[in-house]
């Protein structure tokens, strides 16, 4: 064996957390779960870690304790969640987000993915591959959200905050307001690498949010990726002005700071992500094409009062329309990660 086949390198979106480990003893060994508490600290669907070998370096970090034996460390500049420590056995144990693993020897994934979720849809069977994790992955979640559900009353509200509850906000049904946003079409209806931009630029301003009610979906997109830590970022396209922060229940006019916190995942574009500083859970992503529609982190909502018990996907309906069509940037899955040598 080669020195590089065993290390592997992660990164945060910032490059701050940027370093390399020993490789972990089985990187197929990943845990991913949907549990109320992992979807309200990532604002994702799923969580996944793996085991590491030995203790990270954990500088410029922030550090969050979900339950008292377990914390959880995320980059304080991007917001991009890390590591895992279980101090409930001697020896603490630590683990590593998947999706911050750039470089890593070949990884056989099947028979290890331990889906620790309950859900109603039966868990499709991987495929053996050689491929980066996230690539698997996300192929792996896509079709656990099914539209399919049957029908249910809207409620007046649809709540959603974080693990810490530092940031709690509700969203209110479509109304006239709802189709005032202008904005192109998102990659998860057209992808923007097969359609040129006088077609997705979405020149007769179609309202494609708006979908029973609001469209939802992943993304696998390398910025995703490397903001959230996890593989597949699950968001729903909101209005503005259905996003109510605080008790005047005020439409969402500025970013509450110091709320939130912000980071400039891509300048050029005018792209923002928002995240909770105390906790790391994603929350928002918006951009200067569309100012007034936002993506919001489908993790945070809460449709019901038993969101414990709850399944990941029914946890937001019936205020989602899952697109299961088709992951954005699926294209992009694995950008930015390799394999060493075997
Ligand atoms: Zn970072
Ligand atoms: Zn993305
Ligand atoms: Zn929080």
């Amino acid at each position: 064996m080669t020195t590089e086949a065993s290390t592997i390198t992660i990164s945060c979106l910032c490059e701050t957390a940027h370093q390399t480990l020993p490789s972990p003893t089985d990187l197929s060994d990943v845990t991913c779960c949907g549990c109320a508490s992992c979807r309200h600290l990532s604002g994702q669907l799923w969580t996944t870690y793996t085991p590491l070998a030995s203790p990270p370096s954990l500088a410029n970090l922030t550090s969050y304790s979900p339950s008292p034996s377990t914390t959880t460390y995320f980059c304080s500049t991007c917001g991009c969640h890390l590591f895992r420590r279980h101090s409930d056995t001697h020896e603490p144990r630590w683990e590593v987000t998947t999706g911050t693993i750039i470089s890593s020897p070949p990884i056989p994934l099947p028979e290890a993915l331990t889906i620790t979720t309950t859900t109603t849809h039966d868990k499709p069977t991987p495929t053996a591959t050689n491929e980066p994790l996230s690539t698997s992955l996300y192929r792996l979640f896509t079709p656990l959200l099914s539209p399919a559900l049957s029908p249910a009353p809207l409620p007046p509200l649809l709540h959603a905050s974080c693990h810490c509850t530092r940031i709690t906000f509700t969203i209110t049904p479509p109304s006239a307001s709802s189709f005032l946003p202008s904005s192109p079409f998102a990659d998860l209806l057209l992808p923007y690498c097969r359609h040129p931009p006088n077609v997705t630029s979405n020149p007769s301003s179609l309202k494609w949010w708006l979908r029973d009610p609001y469209l939802a979906g992943t993304c696998a997109c390398r910025s995703c990726r490397l903001a959230s830590g996890f593989e597949a970022q699950a968001w729903a396209f909101v209005p503005r002005f259905n996003i109510h922060f605080g008790p005047t229940a005020d439409p969402l006019v500025t970013f509450p700071r110091p709320l939130l916190q912000s980071y400039a995942s891509s300048p050029a574009a005018g792209a923002v992500r928002e995240f909770c500083p105390t906790c790391g859970a994603t929350v928002f992503w918006h951009d200067a094409h569309r100012p007034d529609l936002i993506d919001v982190s489908v993790g945070l909502l809460c449709a019901s009062s038993d969101c414990e018990g709850s399944s990941p996907v029914a946890a937001a309906y019936p205020y989602l329309y899952w697109w299961t069509e088709r992951t954005s940037f699926a294209e992009e899955s694995a950008a930015g990660q390799s394999f060493n040598a075997p």
